[in-house]
């Protein structure tokens, strides 16, 4: 057995791992580099030949697991590509808004290289590319044992942080022994709120763990509904617009269902209405409402009372552009629209033509990386030029952290700790302090953890241990 790390080391984006048995290939995730500048990385060479795999198997839908698999089809990959069905659908809807973005910037990259007599610039894949990879795509069950190449056999297993996110566990036939390598994917936390808890998983040779929030701690579920109702509540006072950047899949839909709970209890009232601005986030939400018995028995509970968990009253889908710019119009509203971090997308213009009124809102849910637009208002930049125009930022900020879809460092030591038959951890996905302080925690609690740095090979018997575990 043969493990060969080549993405997501060192850093949180563009998972990637060969894993190869006799002449078996099987490539689990092959994401998107999401950091700035990380273009070059994308548009790299595979480490292997894509038409020597078996198969591919993906985690979940999000980009950095999913984003190069077209790039993948492109050159000459025409094995399967296993997904959950909930998967298989939302990343085909990712897969185009990629295709989209992709074509702008190209198109606008290429405008100024004209200007300066430089050739023009390609996106890194097209429409075709991602319809090709969209046909490969087949379905895996829950908790069904799969063969996916000549002696390589894996199970999807719930991972509790969006819908479709699966743990895989493989196996592997080597010598007449069975090996087993477990993939965590991204782990939602132990209690989780709309998703199932993540899966407790006990017997492995190998564990791949995640490690985003590997050093640090969220606050709790009640703690997080608490803070947004008071947010809210306080926003609807001046009756003027709260306007929420969000990713608009998962975190959207939880702030949807958060929205319903409310109206429920009498809080926000049906007289304010709920935009969700984005047409991916439309497709998202479809899809959401199609699968509802995957979701926790809270969401269950309230399907059974007749509820739409995803559905608040007075929401209005917007899809077309004049639809989107109408909502300038609108005094009292609340708006969702993506990106998460504002760097692009619909909440751009929302901004623009909001963030002046002192009685307005902007309530940030999401991360917001250094350099984004949405960082720089949290950073308390009082003039911004948004959308090619000067603007005063007046409104009032809010951020709320606790709604996160990942697991964090107390969750992520509590997963690890159901293998009873001591694997060695490989931390990855984390930048490099989340990824040590995990390691570290591992090792404390007498687990045998390891940091490979991209490109590292595992070769069972060989370099696994104990020359790689940290000390
Ligand atoms: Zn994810
Ligand atoms: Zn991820």
């Amino acid at each position: 057995m043969r493990l060969k790390v080549l993405g997501a080391a060192g850093e949180v984006t563009g998972s990637n791992y060969l894993l190869e048995c006799g002449s078996s290939r099987v490539l689990i995730d092959c994401g998107m580099y999401q950091g700035k500048g990380d273009d070059e990385k994308n548009r790299a060479q595979f480490d292997f030949v894509p038409s020597s795999l078996n198969s591919v198997l993906l985690t979940h839908a999000h980009i950095d697991h999913s984003g190069r698999v077209p790039l993948l089809v492109q050159k000459g990959f025409k094995g399967k590509i296993w997904a959950t069905l909930p998967t298989v659908e939302l990343v085909s809807v990712l897969w185009q808004d990629s295709v989209r973005l992709m074509k702008e910037e190209a198109a606008w990259k290429t405008r100024k290289n004209e200007r300066k007599g430089l050739p023009p610039v390609e996106p890194l894949y097209k429409e075709e590319d991602a319809q090709k990879a969209a046909h490969l795509l087949t379905p895996a069950t829950y908790d069904d044992k799969i063969e996916v190449a000549p002696g390589i056999t894996v199970r999807f297993r719930d991972a509790g942080h969006i819908l479709g996110s699966a743990i895989i566990e493989v196996w592997m036939e080597e010598d007449g022994k069975e090996v087993k390598v477990v993939f965590s994917g991204d782990l939602g936390p132990q209690q989780t709120v709309m998703e199932r808890n993540p899966a407790d998983i006990s017997r492995a040779d190998y564990v791949i763990i995640e490690s985003t929030y590997g050093d640090r701690s969220h606050k709790s579920n009640k703690e997080t509904r608490e803070e947004f109702r008071q947010v809210i509540t306080e926003a609807l006072k001046s009756k003027a617009k709260v306007m929420i950047p969000t990713f608009v899949v998962d975190r959207a839909q939880r702030l949807l269902y958060e929205m319903m709970l409310l109206q429920k209890e009498g809080i926000l009232r049906d007289n304010v209405p709920i935009f969700f601005d984005s047409p991916m986030g439309v497709k998202a939400t479809e899809i959401y409402n199609s699968h509802l018995s995957l979701f926790s028995g809270e969401i269950q509970n309230h399907v059974k009372q007749g509820d739409d968990p995803f559905t608040p009253n007075q929401l209005h889908y917007v899809e077309s552009v004049e639809d989107s710019r109408r909502i300038n119009d609108i005094k009292h509203a609340i708006v969702l629209a993506g990106s998460g971090m504002c760097n692009g997308g619909r909440i751009v213009h929302h901004l623009k033509h909001g963030v002046w009124n002192p009685d307005n809102r902007i309530i940030f849910v999401g991360y917001q990386a250094r350099g984004t637009l949405g960082r720089r208002i949290i950073d308390g930049e009082k003039i911004l030029r948004i959308a090619g125009e000067e603007v005063t930022v007046n409104a009032q900020l809010h951020t709320i952290n606790g709604f996160s879809a990942h697991a964090d460092r107390e969750d992520l030591l509590a997963w690890a700790g159901n293998f009873e038959t001591s694997p060695v951890f490989f931390v990855t996905h984390g930048e490099p302090k989340s990824s040590q302080a995990l390691a570290a925690s591992l090792q404390e609690n007498n687990l045998k953890a390891v940091v490979p740095v991209i490109g590292e090979e595992f070769v069972r018997g060989h370099s696994l241990l104990p020359d790689n575990v940290i000390k």
